[in-house]
């Protein structure tokens, strides 16, 4: 089927998503339609609920029926108001003071990064303005979200981005399974990263160093490395200690696809008291219902404004949408009746223990990582050596599109960073409704297809 529409195959279209109902949907590839699809990604690890959620339907049409459209510069919507309380009263308690809801997780990126650099500015600091990001990281496509990013996307745009000598930096990535030295600890070797991070800090001079960004836990860069406890905490600590703002990107981690119960995936790893100071949120937020997402603004950037000018520069006509808060809010409020988030901690976990338990002596998958919501297969030639597959052999589209031909939908990709590293990986966040039975079926699914692919590949 050739495709109208300018999305991101636009030469090579890739497959068409027709229909879905719960954790299953319909797929069209090539002419061939693939019924009963697990859809074990969501999309991006978007999906919260299933897809064709009656209940989310019929509140998408009482949303309408109540639909008003307001300017966010002049008449802040209701629903956005309930939203904000809904979420933050969720998040643990003094962690955040208000939220912005944007249209998209890169746009939410966008807006946190605007929004520090005003933070700067109303305290009478305008040399903090170098931002600290990950090598390979993923934050967005729009240009200040790739100007923090890290990985082989942004290299087409280099040119026009945001400054990467001067303003936009780089620490290294937490990725242990490749960086790990041998004997190192975890906690080693995120001590090891931390200690370069402030290596770089003050190399950079501490004054005009203004943020630093993570996510909690990466996803489409280098797929779901569970970081120890010291890790965040001490990026934390360097944030204290060098008078920096500490943000996470929880668009594709967060909202309650890996933590127990909650909402925030950084609650895994952090107390309450050293909670991020501005976090992004997205994806699972309206669970594809609705294009929301948004960022979250903790007391210390909030006084600031409220003791300086009192408002955000930059105003978006959808920003904070009557129609995408009310369906968001509903989404949420569903989630949290059916202590969905609790259900996806489990079952994920049930999910990752079977697949790294199955997949312990296949050639091909030299990692199965991850937790909750959120895991990762490696893919490497050789396991002993983690040897890589050649980058042209674009290992990770083909293994999702075998995974298809086993009617599993789910995220293969070759990533990398922009020294030339690669590495190909293939991503599992499915809806957090998954039953135990979706995860037996799920697994001896993806099992078949490793077989296959093993084969396919001698
Ligand atoms: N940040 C992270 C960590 C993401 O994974 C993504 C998307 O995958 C984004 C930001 C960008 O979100 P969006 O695609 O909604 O703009």
């Amino acid at each position: 089927m050739s495709s109208q529409v300018f999305h991101t195959t636009v030469t090579k279209p890739k497959a068409s998503a027709k229909d879905g109902k719960g954790i299953f949907m319909t797929v069209e590839k090539d002419g061939k339609v693939y019924t009963n699809v697990i859809d074990a990604i969501t999309g991006a690890a978007v999906g919260s609920l299933g897809w064709g959620d009656t209940d989310i339907q019929e509140a998408m049409a009482e949303a309408a029926k109540h639909h008003t459209y307001s300017f966010p510069g002049c008449i802040v919507s209701t629903a956005a108001e309930e939203l904000s309380k809904f979420y933050i009263d969720q998040c643990p308690k003094g962690a955040f003071k208000s939220a912005l809801w944007t249209c998209s997780g890169s746009e939410s990126n966008e807006n946190a990064l605007k929004i520090v650099r005003q933070y700067q500015l109303e305290r009478g600091r305008p040399e903090k303005l170098k931002i600290i990001s990950r090598e390979a990281s993923y934050h967005g496509f729009t240009l200040g979200a790739m100007s923090i990013g890290g990985g082989p996307r942004g290299v087409p745009f280099e040119d026009i981005m945001i400054d990467q000598k001067n303003v936009c930096l780089k620490m290294p990535m937490f990725y242990p399974y490749r960086r790990m030295k041998d004997g190192e600890t975890l906690e080693q070797y995120a001590q090891r990263l931390l200690d370069s991070l402030e290596q770089l800090i003050i190399e950079n001079d501490p004054n005009t160093v203004s943020m630093v960004i993570v996510e909690s836990m990466s996803g489409s860069s280098i797929g779901t490395p569970v970081p120890p406890k010291n890790y965040l905490k001490g990026i934390r600590d360097i944030c204290n200690k060098y008078d920096l703002i500490f943000m996470v990107d929880e668009v594709m981690c967060g909202t309650g696809r890996i933590n127990d119960g909650k909402l925030c995936c950084w609650e895994n790893f952090l107390a309450p008291e050293d909670a991020p100071d501005i976090q992004s949120v997205g994806k699972t937020l309206g669970s594809g219902y609705v294009t929301i997402a948004g960022v979250l603004v903790g007391p210390k950037i909030y006084n600031a404004f409220a003791e300086g000018s009192g408002v955000i520069v930059g105003a978006q006509t959808y920003h904070s949408h009557d129609f995408n808060c009310r369906v968001a809010l509903a989404v949420q409020q569903k989630v949290l009746k059916q202590n969905l988030t609790a259900n996806v901690f489990k079952m994920g976990n049930l999910m990752g223990d079977k697949l790294q338990k199955a997949l312990v002596d296949s050639k091909i998958v030299g990692d199965v990582r991850g937790l909750g919501g959120f895991w990762t297969l490696e893919l490497v030639k050789d396991k002993s050596t983690k040897e890589i597959f050649q980058p042209s052999l674009k290992i990770g589209s083909r293994f999702a599109n075998a995974a298809l031909e086993h009617k599993v939908n789910l995220m293969g990709l070759t990533g990398g960073n922009t020294t030339g590293e690669t590495w190909d990986i293939a991503v599992l966040g499915p809806s957090f409704i998954i039953t135990e039975k979706d995860v037996e079926l799920l697994c001896e699914r993806i099992v078949e297809t490793v077989k296959d692919f093993t084969k396919a590949l001698e």
